[in-house]
């Protein structure tokens, strides 16, 4: 079965086929590891989630690469604020991070990798823009001069993408001939900020040339998925695209999966406002089924405005549905989950998933099939066997990340494996 979501390159509903001969290459941009991450992360990360599960189910192997963004201003910032090594910092809230996603019982990615380990690539990347001429330098800063010819070729900017397309708070809007616009390359640092040593002296190379450089050396370069929340569009995953083009010849992604904001009160969810809710917050209150069925409830293309009263509903929901159906596996006193009828209703969450990421669908879905059981006259006990129900509840959490099977425990698969 093909996975099928809007595309963002494409501005549309599009198949997704990578090639069979070899794992898919999926690169998902990682957290700025300064401060706790919130449910809007969350949602996201479950997307991608979602995305590998489904194609692990289908028997294909996937490369997933998540980048940790250990050096940025923000978490200079922070870390004089409190007084630590900036590297102090980010171990510790990396380490948080992922220790929020294992709670939510997200499979960990193959890789990983932190910027700071890539900052030789990234420097070589910068060398051959210069060997293209495709640099400008002022009083120690390079930045890229976008070379014309690569014009066009860039993400689509238009009317269709402009829900989608959300420059990141402070960024110029994006240009309107669809080009890149200049972005820095390397720059010099003040005292206590990160820096390394450079053939243009010691600074800091730019956000946008981290993930380029990461993506190539650890998976190559096209990767066939890539992606992560909607403000990155513009400018990140526009740069780099141009990156790629110029020094690759190929995009950077064959496609690229964004998804909407979770707002509060309408408002996006962020760390520099302050208006946002900590995943660990509500994994402490819901528990990992709950943030998922109300995070996966609302289509993927549609933003989400958290309330209070929506997650306490999701999460009752939730605890129903699996209590429903865990209670009606058969054992020896009865049991009325018949493995037929599950079944339709596994291959009922495949199809929903395949069909444009539709996740919010295979939820309704089940709970629709807990009513049933729910309603059904007592006494009334289609024959099944446990074992064989115990696989398609299994095989459904596989697929969602849930826990429906009893004592299934979190449906993640294997731990943390860092590249580095
Ligand atoms: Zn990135």
């Amino acid at each position: 079965m093909l996975l099928s979501f809007f595309e963002t390159l494409h501005e549309g509903v599009r198949r997704f086929h990578p090639p069979e001969d070899r794992p898919v290459r999926l690169y998902v941009c990682g957290p700025t590891v300064y401060d706790r991450a919130h449910v809007g992360h969350a949602r996201t990360y479950l997307y991608f989630d979602i995305v590998r599960r489904f194609l692990e189910a289908e028997g294909r192997r996937v490369r997933h690469v998540m980048n940790v963004t250990d050096f940025e201003d923000k978490i200079t910032a922070r870390a004089a604020a409190l007084g630590v090594p900036w590297r102090t910092l980010a171990r510790r809230e990396e380490k948080n991070f992922f220790l929020q996603l294992d709670r939510l019982g997200l499979e960990r990615a193959t890789a990983a990798p932190r910027a700071s380990d890539f900052v030789p690539e990234m420097i070589r990347a910068i060398r051959r823009l210069e060997k293209m001429r495709l640099v400008e330098r002022s009083e120690g800063t390079l930045v890229y001069a976008p070379p014309r010819n690569v014009c066009h070729r860039n993400f689509p900017v238009g009317h269709a993408l402009g829900p989608h397309l959300v420059p990141e708070p402070g960024a110029p809007p994006p240009p309107e001939d669809g080009t890149a616009s200049a972005f820095v390359l390397w720059r010099p640092q003040p005292p206590g900020a990160p820096s390394w040593a450079s053939p243009w002296g010691r600074g800091a190379p730019g956000w946008h040339l981290e993930c380029y450089a990461m993506a190539d050396q650890l998976l190559g370069l096209p990767v066939d998925l890539h992606g992560g929340g909607a403000d990155l569009v513009f400018p990140h995953h526009f740069t780099e695209n141009e990156v790629a083009l110029t020094l690759d010849g190929s995009l950077f992604s064959r496609s690229f999966l964004h998804l909407p904001f979770v707002t509060q009160d309408g408002q996006k969810m962020a760390k520099s406002t302050g208006n946002l809710v900590p995943l660990a917050d509500a994994l402490d209150e819901g528990g990992a089924d709950a943030v998922r069925w109300y995070l996966l409830g609302t289509s993927s293309t549609e933003r989400l405005d958290w309330q209070p009263a929506g997650f306490a509903q999701a999460a009752r929901s939730s605890r129903w549905v699996h209590a429903t159906l865990a209670g009606a596996v058969p054992n020896g006193a009865g049991g009325s989950l018949a493995v037929t009828e599950l079944r339709t209703v596994r291959r009922g969450v495949a199809h929903d998933i395949a069909d444009r990421l539709g996740v919010d669908r295979a939820i309704g879905r089940l709970e629709a099939y807990a009513k049933r059981i729910d309603s059904r006259a007592n006494g009334h006990y289609p024959k099944g066997s446990r074992r064989e129900v115990l696989q398609e509840l299994g095989a459904i959490d596989r697929m969602l990340g849930t826990t429906l099977a009893p004592s299934a425990g979190p449906a993640t698969r294997g731990r943390a494996r860092r590249s580095n």
